[in-house]
């Protein structure tokens, strides 16, 4: 047997050391024989700390002095080991090595030793572990991903993929890519295409077991080696349902939102340019915006943003106007009112006001939007409709009334003339036919002197009191024609100043007849004061006309104010009048007792209308024996100018 220290020749010493890999030579009693500086620089040893050691004392594993050792494997008859080793070396850093092991023979064909051909694999296991992650990364991926060879045949597919097509792996490998594809006929062209072009981006949709449908993108990649030779296809499948879902939800946010950009300046100027005021309030009531309807309404406010809605709003009906805002605000409710506001000049007007919630787009409460609309004008005409209507009803009353003087009133004295016409003329032809018998002068004049003294003369006084009864019928119609046509000139009027007026004109009367008068303080009114001069005077006149001569004279004048109107009352404690007549009273002409008094039955006719011309309304309270209460109320504020509007027009 030849010896392993024998080896060596110039050539093989070069070539020995100048290769990269590790190489040492191991004679059969495993004592290192030969190391190459590649080995000595792999473990970091020197060549005399290698040779001459026994192999497992220099670089030790698991598998020395075992029956796995390379030159026991050899020594038993292998001629090829090759073995994986990780290596701790003197300086703590881990070697991975990958070792083959060939015999060395000598010239008779016997095993002298072996020699091991070692190289470092750290980079070998850093892209095995590589490989591993990558695989990993793909195995895990949420993107379904298949790889297929250059035909097209699948050789890989992740979880993903399983999950997306729906199969498993049989089915999935038992189509070719292209199928995946989702191309067709086109198949073949994209294939050909990614060839020359190395990838592409398509997408497609996958119709679901559950048949709903999901979009997918598809992107196809060809791996090429260092030389740029095609390996194989890569194609990733990725769910894009959700993404362009958003993506087309973002856009329909985008398009909504540049659409309601513009009509956010739209809506401004719908606002500014409609008519009726339009403010809106924050939760708290406070306006933060309003449109130019709004300054028209109310006049230029200073600082009317921020200011709260009650501050336009009339004292009287503010708790009103805040019930209804927070049933806006808590419940969500829209409503409107009527209620009086008040502009910046203090003028009250009239408004219809409409609350409705403001939502912002996630539909929570932001505010109300108060819509206002000033309806003076319009009240105003339906005041003097109101007024008008009345007027037509009284009229009517009225045209009855006159039908009844002219039928009934009229036509007794009519009658009366007529009759005692006829008498007269009677009497006069008895005077004929007595001068006819042409008797004695002084028969004849003693049998027409009382003709004429006692038969005419009583007739010709009946034929006058009828002709003065027409004529006082007459002049009252006439009276009362011309205070329905008299144009109402509406003032404020002090009546307090009015009334002692008034009762300076009765003062000898009440001295004569000792009347106890009282006159409370009397609230202010609007009305045309020579109307009203008239109706306190006709009631004070009647108060005292109808006195009990029998008991202590008292009357009292009152007035005070009642909701939106004044109220002013005439007590006395004279003869009263019974329930039944209590209406009739107030008719033209009508009087309970003519004879007992004197007087037209005019007066509280001509009250009434003129009262109520004022918008107003007068009755009485009254017990027979006991006395009588007159009350006239009449409406507080200017709305009278309606009466004066609604004069002109029956006037016109
Ligand atoms: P006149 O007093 O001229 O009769 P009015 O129209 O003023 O006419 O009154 C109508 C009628 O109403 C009177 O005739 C009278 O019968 C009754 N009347 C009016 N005022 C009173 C009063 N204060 N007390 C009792 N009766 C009254």
């Amino acid at each position: 047997m030849g010896s392993i220290t024998e080896l060596g020749c110039l050539e093989f010493e070069q070539i020995f050391q100048s290769t990269t890999n590790g190489i040492r030579i191991i004679d059969r009693d495993y004592n290192v024989v030969k190391v190459n500086k590649a080995y000595c620089n792999l473990f970091g040893i020197s060549e005399n700390n290698a040779i001459g050691k026994k192999c497992y004392e220099s670089i030790g594993t698991s598998m020395c002095q075992t029956t796995d050792c390379p030159l026991n494997v050899i020594l038993n008859g292998e001629n090829h080991a090759e073995y994986d080793m990780e290596i701790n070396i003197n300086n703590g850093t881990k070697i991975n090595y990958k070792s083959s092991v060939h015999p060395i023979y000598d010239s008779d064909g016997e095993i002298i030793g072996i020699i091991e051909d070692i190289r470092d694999t750290i980079e070998y296991m850093r892209v095995v572990d590589e490989l591993k992650i990558r695989e990993s990364v793909l195995a895990s991926s949420i993107n379904a991903i298949a790889v297929a060879d250059l035909e097209g045949r699948l050789t890989y597919v992740n979880r993903s993929f399983l999950n997306m097509w729906e199969c498993d792996i049989g089915e999935a490998f038992s189509k070719p890519i292209t199928d995946y594809w989702q191309m067709g006929n086109s198949a073949s062209e994209a294939l050909e295409y990614l060839i020359k072009k190395g990838k592409w981006i398509s997408e497609g949709i996958i119709e679901r077991k559950d048949q709903s449908l999901s979009n997918i993108q598809i992107l196809a990649s060809m791996v090429i080696d260092e030389n740029d030779n095609p390996i194989c296809i890569v194609t990733s499948f990725m769910d894009i349902t959700e993404l362009r879902r958003i993506k087309e939800s973002k856009i329909r946010a985008q398009t909504a939102l540049a659409i309601a950009k513009p009509n956010i300046d739209t809506i401004k100027s719908i606002m500014d340019a409609v008519v009726i005021a339009i403010a809106i309030t924050d939760l708290d009531g406070k306006i933060t915006r309003h449109n130019k309807g709004f300054v028209e309404t109310f006049g230029p406010y200073p600082n009317a943003i921020g200011k709260s809605l009650n501050d336009f709003i009339s004292e009287n009906d503010i708790a009103d106007v805040i019930e209804r805002m927070n049933d806006c605000i808590n419940n969500g409710h829209s409503s409107s009112i009527e209620c009086a506001g008040v502009a910046q000049n203090g003028r009250k007007i009239e408004l219809l006001i409409d609350l409705t919630p403001m939502k912002d787009s996630r539909d929570n409460l932001t505010g109300i939007i108060v819509v206002i609309r000033d309806i003076t004008e319009q009240k105003l005409a339906v005041e003097t409709q109101k007024h008008l209507s009345n007027e037509l009803m009284h009229k009517n009353k009225e045209l009855e009334e006159l039908i009844r003087i002219v039928s009934h009133d009229l036509r007794s004295p009519l009658v009366n003339i007529q009759g005692f016409s006829n008498e007269l003329a009677n009497s006069c032809n008895q005077i004929k036919s007595i001068i006819n018998e042409k008797s004695e002068v002084s028969d004849i004049i003693g049998r027409i002197l009382p003709i004429l003294n006692d038969d005419i003369s009583d007739m010709l006084k009946y034929i006058l009191v009828s002709v003065s009864k027409i004529d006082s019928l007459l002049s009252g119609l006439l009276k009362i024609s011309r205070l329905g046509r008299a144009i109402l000139n509406i003032n404020e009027i002090n009546m307090n100043e009015l009334m002692s007026n008034v009762v300076y004109t009765f003062e000898f009367q009440i001295k004569q007849a000792e009347i106890n008068l009282e006159v409370g303080d009397l609230p202010i009114c609007y009305g045309d004061e020579n109307q009203i001069n008239q109706v306190f005077s006709n009631l004070l006149s009647n108060a005292i006309k109808y006195l009990d001569p029998n008991k202590e004279k008292k009357i009292i004048i009152s007035g005070w104010e009642e909701g939106g109107h004044v109220k002013y009352s005439v007590e006395d404690n004279g003869i009263g009048i019974a329930p039944e007549y209590q209406e009739k009273i107030f008719d033209m002409f009508y009087r309970l007792n003519p004879t007992a008094t004197v007087g037209d039955g005019l007066g509280l006719n001509i009250i009434r209308k003129v009262i109520e011309r004022h918008n107003g309304k007068i009755w009485v309270k009254s017990e027979q024996g006991k006395g009588s209460k007159f009350f006239i109320s009449l409406p507080k504020g200017r709305s009278l100018e309606s009466a004066n509007i609604a004069s002109l027009i029956a006037n016109a």
